[in-house]
C-alpha cells in the first residue's frame, strides 16, 4: 500500500525536475537566440528550432564575459577528452601500487 504512494511521489518529482530542466534550456536558448548560430570549434551550423540539436549541443554560459559558447556534440566530446587527458598527465601516480598491496593483505586475512 505504502509502496504505491512512494512510487507516485517519485514520478511527480521526476516530472518536476524535467520541467525545471526544460525551463533552464529555454532560458539558455533565449540567451544565444540571435548571437550564436554555429559551433565555436568547427563552425557547424546550429539550428535552435531543431529539438535534437538543442538537447545534444553543449552551451557554456560565461556570465563574467557576457558570452555564450556553443559546442556541437562532436567537438564537446573531443574537448572533454582533452581535459581528461590533461588531468591524467598531471596526476601523480605514486599512491596506486601501495593501495593494491593493501587490498591483497586484506583478502589473505
Ligand atoms: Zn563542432
Amino acid at each position: 500500500m505504502s509502496k504505491k504512494i512512494a512510487r507516485t511521489n517519485r514520478r511527480t518529482k521526476a516530472t518536476k525536475e524535467k520541467k525545471a530542466a526544460e525551463k533552464e534550456l529555454s532560458a539558455k536558448i533565449a540567451l544565444f537566440s540571435d548571437l550564436t548560430t554555429e559551433c565555436l570549434v568547427c563552425q557547424a551550423p546550429f539550428d535552435k528550432t531543431n529539438k535534437e540539436q538543442v538537447t545534444t549541443w553543449s552551451v557554456i554560459v560565461r556570465k563574467a564575459e557576457d558570452k555564450v559558447n556553443l559546442y556541437c556534440p562532436e567537438c564537446w566530446t573531443k574537448a572533454l577528452g582533452l581535459v581528461q587527458e590533461y588531468l591524467a598527465q598531471t596526476r601523480t601516480p605514486a599512491a596506486e601500487p601501495a593501495d593494491v598491496e593493501e587490498m591483497d593483505n586484506d583478502a589473505a586475512v
